[in-house]
């Protein structure tokens, strides 16, 4: 008979742990006790969990030393535990769920991150149901019993996502994700269906390999008609920065004045890394589709595929945090690290 599923909860913060400020009526994060006393269901699985909790917060506060924080939980328990559940903030859940994705290599256990858009404390909440569902997956092992999932996924109401492919798309909706490029690895409903094939099946080596170096020097430009030549100018040279996540039109457009396609070729030849992702949320980067994402191609701006922003810029945090040239960046970014893209060759 297998032993008891034992879990390891990591509490960070967020709107599931949140009570309102009597003064202000503000929701403000709160103590891990006044959330796990609102689930006195937890009782009936039969489960061994522990908690760690962490000084809780807005994830809006989110920042790299709480991401190593979370990486430093999960390796120094990973031997003692089956599965981690990461109590999160939505606000920023989509870019824990993508760093960490990241930072821990070789994972082969289970990390669910979830949340509430009501609080836990709240009639309506859906804070219970996601963490009692978070557990039970956690908890789950196939037939060999081996864990049914082994990456960093997202459950929230119906559906479980892959961390790195996921991004928080409503503010309301208790549906909060969504992956609009890859399939929901799991369906939430009268049982929890499991998509065999979304799932992460890499056979990675056992021993589970931790980065915590992420490098800060990163930053993220948008594209709008009106974007200027000063304005563009001067985000291009900001000081000490490595990286940029340049987000384009459709499927990796971007302006063709010569002034625009000189400005990101000095860049480039300046050694930033520039990766371009689509503004849409659906789709990818397909530069040899239009003559204009050719000619930003021609600039050496890499093309990021199907990156979800929360991906793309994490990633670019990772891989300077290796500490590797810029080159060597570039060519990491299209190479899939945890499942978080596709590569699509079109003609
Ligand atoms: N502001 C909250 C947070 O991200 C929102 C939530 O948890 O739903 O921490």
């Amino acid at each position: 008979m297998l032993a008891k599923p034992r879990i390891l909860i990591i509490y960070t913060g967020g709107t599931i742990g949140m009570i309102e400020d009597p003064s202000t009526k503000a929701l403000k994060p709160y103590d891990f006790s006044h959330l796990i006393d609102n689930v006195p269901k937890i009782k009936m699985l039969d489960y061994e969990i522990d908690n760690i909790q962490f000084n809780p917060i807005d994830s809006s506060d989110m920042d790299l030393d709480h991401w190593k924080l979370m990486a430093r939980a999960i390796a120094e328990n990973y031997e003692n535990y089956d599965g981690f559940v990461v109590l999160h903030g939505t606000d920023t859940m989509a870019y824990t769920a993508s760093a960490l994705s990241f930072m821990l290599t070789n994972l082969n256990k289970p990390v669910i991150i979830t949340g509430s858009q009501l609080p836990i404390g709240e009639v309506r909440t859906d804070g219970e149901e996601n963490l009692i569902t978070a557990l039970q997956i956690a908890a789950a092992r196939d037939l060999y019993g081996a864990p049914t999932v082994r990456e960093v996924a997202i459950l929230f109401e119906n559906y479980l996502w892959r961390g790195n492919r996921a991004t928080k798309r409503s503010a309301d909706n208790f549906n909060a994700f969504k992956s609009n490029n890859y399939p929901a690895l799991a369906k939430i409903g009268l049982g929890i269906h499991f998509d065999l094939d979304a799932l992460n099946h890499v056979e990675r080596p056992s021993k589970l390999v931790t980065h915590y170096e992420l490098d800060p020097h990163v930053m993220a430009i948008d594209l709008f008609p009106g974007l200027s030549e000063k304005v563009l100018r001067h985000m291009l040279n900001t000081p000490d920065i490595k990286g940029i996540v340049l987000r384009t039109y459709g499927t990796g457009n971007a302006p063709t004045w010569g002034w625009f396609v000189e400005a990101l070729r000095e860049t480039v030849e300046r050694g930033v890394v520039i990766l371009n992702v689509t503004q849409c949320v659906n789709g990818g980067v397909h530069t040899n589709r239009y003559e204009s994402g050719e000619i930003l191609a021609g600039t050496g701006v890499v093309p990021g595929h199907d990156l979800t922003f929360e991906a793309a810029i994490t990633k670019m945090m990772f891989l300077f945090g290796l500490g590797i040239d810029p080159k060597e960046v570039a060519r990491r970014l299209v190479v899939p690290i945890a499942g978080e893209l596709t590569l699509v060759h079109r003609h």
